[in-house]
């Protein structure tokens, strides 16, 4: 994969790759980058990238114009044009907005196969909309909150992306088995003697993890971890899985992939919390 960040603070990107995951799926080459300088992009002595809106109001707006040259340079056509010679495009171009389609795993999954990804960085009050319109592939927002600008929104994706590519993660299985993990269905790893769920997370979030000491602050880790029966630690895990997705994310249960045992467990949680109310 390799990433291509068009922003006008390239040195915000300095650090990102120099740490953890992204630092080791650089040196092994499973992913490159490149962040270019919209200000390259202009042919003013101020170097100007924005401009004030059309129709009035609040703030500035990147124009147009050096984000196409920037594209440009990166050998991308217009989107009719891309689209009319590539079936299956292996490229996608990408603007970070507020106003965009959530980012979700799924999403990072999908994403995670492509050969190029380029990520557009707004500022200010966004990007002329034409950018949009003849350029981009998607928009995609990271939240439900406005950042100051697109260049940390770029960085979560490549990061979610990043620990998706094959080779990335130290143990290949850790990304099916953690928070709005793949379904069941959709692993064929055998997890035999693996002190994990035996599902896949299934949409549901992750469990709590401990490690040592036993004993920390007057507060003693589960004793079910600590014994070593791999199955009452799954059936334990499952539990915690589904208590913590009841308590925080529950429109995540509708849909997530069930066992008729799971449904038991929530429901004794439910009737549980509702006996305490
Ligand atoms: N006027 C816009 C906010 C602009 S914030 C609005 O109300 O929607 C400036 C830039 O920050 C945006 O162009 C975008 O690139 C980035 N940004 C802000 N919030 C974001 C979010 N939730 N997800 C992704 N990018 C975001």
């Amino acid at each position: 994969m390799r990433f291509e960040i068009v922003t006008i603070f390239p040195g915000f990107f300095a650090g990102i790759f120099e740490n953890g995951i992204l630092r080791r799926a650089l040196a092994e080459g499973l992913v490159a980058v490149g962040v270019h300088d919209l200000r390259e992009f202009t042919h003013d002595r101020h170097r100007t990238v924005d401009d004030r809106p059309f129709g009035g109001g609040e703030g500035m707006v990147l124009k147009p114009g050096p984000m196409a040259e920037a594209l440009a340079s990166l050998g991308i056509a217009p989107k009719t044009e891309r689209q009319a010679d590539e079936p299956a495009p292996r490229t996608r171009v990408i603007l970070l907005s507020a106003q965009g389609r959530p980012f979700t795993q799924a999403l990072a999954r999908e994403l995670a196969t492509l050969d190029r990804m380029v990520l557009l960085c707004g500022r200010y009050e966004g990007v002329d909309e034409r950018v949009n319109q003849l350029y981009c592939d998607m928009e995609l927002s990271i939240g439900d909150y406005v950042l100051s600008g697109g260049e940390l929104a770029a960085a979560v994706v490549v990061d979610a992306a990043t620990r998706l590519i094959p080779g990335a993660l130290g143990n290949e299985a850790s990304s099916e088995f953690e928070s709005f993990g793949v379904a069941d269905a959709e692993i064929d790893t055998d997890v035999e003697g693996v002190p994990r769920s035996q599902h896949g997370a299934g949409g549901l979030l992750d469990y709590p993890h401990y490690t040592r000491p036993a004993e920390f602050a007057g507060l003693r880790a589960p004793e079910v971890l600590l014994n070593g029966d791999h199955l009452e630690i799954r059936r334990w895990r499952r539990e915690q899985q589904l208590r913590k997705t009841l308590a925080n994310r529950p429109d995540l249960l509708e849909r997530a992939t069930l066992s008729a045992e799971d449904r038991k467990l929530l429901a004794a949680i439910r009737r549980e919390s509702g006996e305490e109310a």
